[in-house]
């Protein structure tokens, strides 16, 4: 981030968790933190902050925190999560798109990055231009979930459901273009039907009200929703792939459900500013691969229901090309639904 970003971000984490010694690294002319700077010689010799553009305790938030360790063993540094939410994770982006290019502030964002442009006419960056891609990380399965006491019992029963009480049933999502709003945007289409729909800033506060009753159902990723799901906090309809997660057995496919083209799954990939330099993106692609191959990410992963991506995705060009094709594949859906955010 610039000095300024960096320091506004250092002074959240403050509050956050109530390290007094940083304040002295923003403090005095300019408050730049001591080495870094644009050059990538002796990267890194400093933290780096990792923004995730939504909610802690969320599957975004929850897959981050997973590849931060062995990121940070592989680099040699440390790595902080900050959550930087708001609007559909289009400030968190924002945000590292207008950082210092040094390598020290790196966006983890989902499916949403691809979404943005067609739904914000002020978005205030370009997915393709202001950003650096890293590499892939996961793709994971949504599920349709409700308050454990919601009537419809089955996915079609829940079609039947809202459409006969669309006034009074509510959707949560997190924020316009997440990928909770994606899904619940393509459930409305297969149902022909308009909710009300109860933004949040992450899925991880929405679920918290969906236990508790506050919101009716919603679409939310498997690394989220999976252990609610296995307890029975939750009802759990149905997964978003064509294929069964091996996690939830027991959750039908939409298709099986009786609604094949609610297919959604929700990839995510790093980012930094454009004009990193290249040795420190290849360093930063290098370590998400030792992370991805790491046993016991692997294991976690497997139990929330998601894989990493194979090594060959963890890279600057399979990423570019993967965003390049989803920008265009949501164009034309959020154009077709008619939706703007603005
Ligand atoms: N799963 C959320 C979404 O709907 C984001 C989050 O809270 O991580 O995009």
């Amino acid at each position: 981030m610039r000095t300024t970003s960096r320091c506004r971000a250092a002074a959240r984490m403050i509050a956050a968790i109530g390290v007094v010694s940083l304040v002295a690294a923003c403090s005095g002319s300019g408050g730049a933190p001591t080495g870094g700077g644009a050059t990538s010689a002796g990267y890194p010799d400093q933290n780096i902050t990792f923004v995730v553009p939504f909610s802690a305790g969320g599957p975004t938030d929850t897959v981050t925190r997973m590849i931060a360790e062995p990121m940070a063993a592989k680099l040699g540094t440390k790595i902080v999560v900050q959550n930087v939410e708001g609007a559909g994770g289009t400030v968190g982006a924002g945000e590292v798109a207008r950082a210092e290019p040094d390598g020290y502030t790196v966006l983890m964002h989902h499916i949403g990055m691809s979404t943005a442009p067609a739904l914000y006419q002020n978005l205030g960056y370009k997915p393709l231009e202001n950003f650096e891609m890293i590499g892939l990380v996961t793709e994971v399965p949504m599920t349709i979930v409700a308050r454990k006491d919601f009537e419809p019992k089955t996915l079609q029963d829940l079609v039947t459901y809202v459409k006969a009480n669309a006034g009074k049933v509510t959707l949560a999502n997190a924020g316009i273009g997440a990928a909770s709003h994606l899904c619940g945007l393509l459930f409305q289409t297969a149902a022909g039907v308009k909710l009300q729909e109860v933004p949040y800033e992450g899925t991880g506060p929405a679920l918290t009200d969906l236990v508790g009753g506050q919101v009716d159902f919603m679409c939310d990723q498997t690394t989220n929703t999976s252990g609610q799901i296995s307890a029975g906090e939750v009802k759990a309809y149905a997964v978003t792939t064509p294929e069964r997660v091996k996690s939830l057995p027991d959750l039908p496919t939409t298709a099986e459900a009786g609604l094949p083209k609610l297919q959604v799954s929700v990839w995510h990939g790093l980012y930094v500013p454009a004009g990193t330099p290249q040795e420190v993106v290849q360093k930063l692609s290098e370590a998400l691969k030792t992370a991805l191959a790491d046993q016991k990410v692997i294991d976690q992963m497997a139990k929330l229901g998601t894989a990493p991506v194979p090594a060959e995705n963890a890279t600057p060009q399979a990423h570019r090309a993967k965003l390049q094709e989803q920008l265009g594949t949501w164009a034309k859906v959020i154009a077709d639904a008619g939706v703007k955010a603005s």
